[in-house]
């Protein structure tokens, strides 16, 4: 392993968390983000199961610990503000989970475990890659000099680039599997209705926001919606200040502490929207390129699994690579054989999801009040299984030693 070169595109979850076990077996890593700086937006990222266990075993589960939101758990609430179906924190199998931290906590926690031993390349992004004598020649978008890798890992995201560079595009444009609903997270200024429960409020035209509390009493805030049309395709290509006023307009009217939502939008640095898709490939590598994290599997925001499935990608990943360093081919293979039995439990929705959680009409969103009400009531959640909130199971997670 040792003098292995690899470079990782992305420094979000699955791409640190890869440097830190190969880095830790000795190979040279490099990682290459397109942001100028380690990005701290997004809102509460949950790490169930297997995650933690990944945690556990870079030694920072104390770390981790200590910036976890501590939110009480999940409340569906009416326009009045009035708590229709509660779901507070239990066993780690409803919606808020034993760890629940802020995706920007968490991603920082990992890039300052590894900075020291891994080369960050902050605004920069590949370009093109070509293979030749078993290395992967990589050209960089923003002048960085061409550099050879023996290994190049995609953990940039559900629309990885590098993924598009690396494998045959048009298939990979067919592997998202897009859910018809965007989204939008940003922070707004705390205020007394903000408690240690996170609020949901549906409202009529498949609209919904989402509070959560953060571990600094920031609100962090975030706007969901299931458009008719494509306009969302056009507006994710424009500016940032463009992208605020079109959800402003599709939200203005929603009622509840919409009102507040739009002003504090207007407001935040950290504004970030997303389609909410869901990336299936039949492989997940293509010659001495392989995907890791969102980008191979994204199981999408409403799973919860995001970041369980990155964490446990990055180890099986550097796990398999560190067993066979001069077999890349066959470490990719083994890798690929181990997590998709587990991507296929993460990328399990709920029925019916996501619209069944985005009714149209105000007489919708009563039926829907009623149906949380008596599934809180009667407890069947916990029951109700992988379907509904998919545990971290499906695969025995190898021991690897990475020293
Ligand atoms: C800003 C942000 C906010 C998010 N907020 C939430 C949230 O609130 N809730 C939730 O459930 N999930 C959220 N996610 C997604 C969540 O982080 C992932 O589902 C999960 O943690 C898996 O992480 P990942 O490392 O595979 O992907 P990501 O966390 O998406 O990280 C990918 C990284 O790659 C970088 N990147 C993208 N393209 C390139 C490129 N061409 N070259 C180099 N680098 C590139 C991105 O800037 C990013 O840092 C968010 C992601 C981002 C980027």
């Amino acid at each position: 392993m040792a003098g292995l070169e690899v470079l990782i595109s992305g420094a979000g979850i699955a791409g640190p968390a890869t440097a830190f076990f190969l880095a830790k077996a000795g190979a040279k890593v490099t990682v290459v983000e397109r942001a100028p700086e380690p990005r701290t937006g997004g809102q509460n990222v949950d790490v169930r199961g297997h995650g933690l266990t990944i945690i556990r075993r870079m030694g920072l589960e104390e770390t981790v610990r200590s910036k976890t939101t501590h939110e009480k758990g999940l409340r569906f609430v009416d326009a009045r503000d009035i708590a229709r179906a509660e779901f507070p924190i239990d066993d780690g199998q409803g919606f808020t989970s034993d760890i629940e931290i802020m995706r920007g906590d968490l991603g920082l926690i990992l890039y300052e475990a590894t900075r020291d031993k891994v080369q960050y390349m902050f605004g920069e992004n590949v370009k093109a890659t070509s293979e030749r004598s078993e290395k992967v020649e990589v050209e960089f978008e923003n002048g960085s000099p061409t550099r050879s890798f023996d290994v190049v890992i995609a953990a940039d995201g559900w629309s990885s680039t590098t993924r598009r560079v690396a494998f045959d595009s048009n298939k990979t444009h067919d592997s998202l599997k897009d859910l018809g609903q965007w989204a939008a997270w940003f922070r707004i200024p705390h205020q007394q209705s903000d408690s240690d429960w996170a609020r949901w409020y549906n409202a009529p035209g498949k609209r919904m926001i989402l509070l959560r509390p953060d571990n600094a009493r920031i609100t962090r805030a975030s706007l969901w919606v299931m458009p008719s049309d494509d306009q969302m395709d056009k507006v994710a290509k424009q500016d940032v200040q463009e992208q605020k006023a079109y959800w402003s307009e599709l939200f203005h009217d929603a009622g509840w502490e919409a009102k507040r939502v739009v002003e504090g939008m207007q407001q935040a640095g950290d504004f970030y929207m997303q389609k909410i898709a869901q990336v299936s490939l039949p492989r997940f590598s293509s010659g001495r390129t392989v995907l890791v994290g969102d980008a191979g599997y994204c199981p999408s925001p409403i799973t919860g699994m995001g970041t369980t499935a990155a964490l446990v990608g990055a180890y099986i990943l550097a796990g398999e690579l560190v067993q066979r360093p001069k077999e890349i081919g066959e470490a990719f293979r083994v890798y690929e054989d181990r997590m998709k039995p587990f991507v296929k439990t993460a990328q399990k929705l709920a029925p019916g999801a996501p619209s069944m959680a985005n009714p149209q009409t105000q007489w919708g969103i009563q039926i829907l009040h009623c149906f949380l009400g008596f599934i809180a009531w009667s407890g069947i959640l916990k029951w109700m299984g992988p379907s509904f909130n998919p545990p971290a199971t499906g695969i025995e997670l190898p021991e690897y030693t990475f020293a």
